[in-house]
């Protein structure tokens, strides 16, 4: 592999920067962190910096790196980005005697002769087991509602404490309500608190695999070292487990090992473990045996909140209206919520728009239609009518008078809101009306939300009731 034009590396530059970082973050903080960074090349206007682990590179890229680009940026404007690898041979920690010099490093392993044997001490515990944490996943940017709070603060507790709290905490929720996140939170949290503390990190699928592979290598004995060693031990999705019973029964000997020695369990899974199928009795109680936290579905709230944290990451102006439609819209799953987020902001980047009510109708047309199918017309036109008392064949009525008139008004608005009909397809539904009828609803619906505080709020209770 060629490496590309490089500009002269200028390790004066770096000397300085590292003067000033020494200054802003103090020196445990630049003997851990800044240290071991080595300076490896510099390309159209990118710095390329390498660091000996994983995790290394995860930490200083969301503790250190807008901070380093911008003092780079300061010493020599042609700096726009940095970017930071993994390159073994990097000494994790320097000798004092060669710490200002900065080694000639290759960027790949591979192109080294001899792998280095994997050296225990100055490497981060776990790097090569734990599964890389994502460095968006901390507790700071989880965003706490009614439904999460309690997982939330369980996650917390665990984090902070420095004695096992309850063991194990048990996570559980459906797909993407950020259970991962919340695990990941805690091995950051910990591993900024207390560096010495040992973190595994992985899913339970890797677990298996690993396991597996131990065994058919005749190696469950180093399969089994790795974990004897761990402070805090996470487990993600371990329903992965259930029903593969050699693997069930390792974990659970590693479990029941673990917790003996009073070492922190982490556990997530989809379900509860009462409603987890197909693991024993005994592991079933274990599971229970700690603190059980549940992530609810989202409320509407909750999925606002997420948006304007995620919009902000973006830093793109994003519309509140367009973000009301959004969590009203989306409401199963926050990654497909984030997803729309972003792929609304890529586009108005991309063509130089800014974001609207219609594009982001346009561009998610596909992920709407798919959430469609849960709420119903129906189920709108029987709610809206057992809330106002009116019976449910007045929806498709030809009555006229207001105290039926105004109920169906407020279903084809919701039906408007909350589904993605087209306007024609709402009128069939109410009793064949005309597309011009459904488009004068939603507008007087909308008026009387303005003008009559009572009357909005009646509004607003229906769609959350609707949603959840
Ligand atoms: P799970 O593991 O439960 O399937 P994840 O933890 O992977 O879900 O979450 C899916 C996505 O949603 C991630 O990008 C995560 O950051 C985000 N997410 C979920 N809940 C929240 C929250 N309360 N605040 C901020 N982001 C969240
Ligand atoms: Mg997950």
């Amino acid at each position: 592999m060629t490496r590309g034009e490089y500009a002269a590396v200028d390790h004066g530059e770096w000397d300085r920067i590292k003067t000033r970082l020494k200054k802003e973050f103090g020196d445990s903080v630049f003997k851990s962190w800044v240290k071991p960074i080595v300076l490896d090349g510099m390309r159209n206007g990118e710095v390329e910096l390498a660091v000996p682990t994983r995790f290394m590179r995860d930490w200083v890229m969301t503790h250190y790196a807008d901070r380093i680009r911008a003092l780079w940026a300061n010493e020599n404007p042609a700096v726009k980005r940095i970017s930071i690898k993994v390159a073994t041979g990097v000494a994790p920690s320097p000798s004092p005697g060669i710490s200002g010099l900065s080694m000639p490093l290759r960027a790949s392993t591979a192109q080294l002769p001899t792998p280095p044997t994997p050296q225990r001490a100055p490497v981060p515990f776990g790097s090569e087991l734990s599964a890389s944490l994502d460095p968006r996943f901390t507790f700071a940017n989880f965003v706490v509602g009614k439904p999460n709070e309690f997982a939330y603060a369980a996650a917390k507790r665990v984090a902070e404490a420095d004695e096992v709290s309850f063991n194990p905490l048990f996570l559980y929720g459906g797909v993407g309500l950020g259970k991962t996140h919340l695990m990941h939170a805690i091995a950051w949290e910990i591993r900024q608190r207390s560096p010495q503390r040992r973190v595994i990190y992985m899913s339970a699928e890797k677990f298996m695999y690993s396991f597996v592979r131990a065994l058919r290598n005749q190696d469950t004995v180093s399969f089994k070292e790795q974990f004897r060693a761990v402070d805090v031990l996470m487990i993600d999705d371990v329903q992965f487990i259930a029903g593969k019973d050699a693997t069930q029964e390792e974990f659970f000997h590693t479990f029941k090992a673990l917790v003996d020695q009073g070492r922190q369990i982490v556990l997530s899974a989809d379900k509860s473990p009462s409603n987890l199928e197909e693991i024993g009795d005994s592991l079933r109680s274990r599971l229970s045996s700690g603190l059980v936290a549940d992530l609810h579905p989202t409320n509407f709230e909750l999925r606002l909140g997420i948006l304007d944290a995620k919009a902000d990451s973006l830093g793109t102006e994003v519309p509140a209206k367009v973000k009301e439609f959004l969590a009203h819209k989306i409401a199963s799953n926050v990654r497909e919520l984030e997803g729309a987020l972003t792929r609304l902001c890529a586009h108005a980047q991309l063509v130089g728009s800014s974001i609207t009510l219609e594009t982001a109708q346009d561009l998610l047309q596909d992920l709407l239609r798919a959430h469609d199918r849960k709420l119903t017309m129906e189920e709108i036109q029987r709610r809206v009518a057992e809330h106002f008392k009116i019976r449910l064949s007045d929806m498709s009525s030809a009555r006229r008078a207001r105290v039926v008139a105004r109920p169906r008004q407020v279903a084809m608005y919701l039906a408007k809101q909350l589904t993605s009909r087209s306007l024609p397809e709402i009128g069939r539904a109410f009793g064949g009306r005309d597309h011009t009828t459904v488009m004068h609803a939603v507008r007087k619906i909308e008026e009387l939300c303005r003008g009559d505080q009572a009357f909005a709020e009646d509004v607003e209770l229906l769609t959350r009731m609707l949603e959840n």
